[in-house]
């Protein structure tokens, strides 16, 4: 259950996820992990493993402009990113709720992920150069909050994503209220 405060910070990044400066400069963020990406070109193997995350150990983190960001695109990606809403708000399952395909290895939001899965990576020979790059890139992140005068949370996704989910007016069995 979350808090007035959570609710209230919930709404104002989603004021700015929308057409908004802040939605620009995260999109150019985006933009520059791409580059980076490609220029060094890590292996991935479209697992999905990374997305498991009961099963990998793993915890992925968001901030919540991010989380903002997807939810409002979320639809527009398909019925995966419609439905991966409503379990978001429902809390279904352990694995990320965007999961899709018919081994669940694909990602059904994949224009709009947050920079977390856009700079993860299981080749080993990426650890090092992936972990310098998404601690910059979070920099420049924290620093459009603060530039647009927006709280900073940088925290789970699932528990991220139901908050600004449910603010935005997504319901676990019904319509998303807003859109980008
Ligand atoms: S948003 Fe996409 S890439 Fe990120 S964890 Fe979910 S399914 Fe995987």
């Amino acid at each position: 259950v979350s808090s007035e405060r959570e609710r209230r910070a919930a709404r104002q990044w989603l004021e700015v996820a929308g057409d908004h400066p802040a939605a620009a400069a995260l999109e150019a963020v985006y933009a520059r992990a791409a580059q980076q990406i490609e220029a060094r070109g890590p292996a991935c193997w479209a697992s999905g493993r990374c997305c498991r995350f009961a099963r990998a150990g793993h915890r992925l983190y968001v901030t919540g402009l991010e989380a903002a960001y997807c939810v409002l695109r979320a639809p527009a990606c398909g019925p995966a990113g419609a439905s991966g809403l409503r379990l978001a708000v429902a809390g279904a399952g352990e694995d990320c709720p965007f999961l899709d395909g018919p081994a669940r290895t694909r990602c059904g939001v994949h224009p709009v992920k947050p920079l977390g899965c856009r700079l993860y990576f299981c080749d080993r020979a990426a650890q090092d150069w992936q972990r310098r790059l998404h601690e910059d890139l979070l920099r420049e992140v924290r620093a459009i909050h603060d530039a647009h005068a927006i709280p900073y949370l940088y925290a789970e996704w699932r528990g991220l994503l139901a908050l600004v989910a449910g603010v935005a007016g997504a319901t676990p069995g019904g319509e998303e209220r807003s859109s980008a």
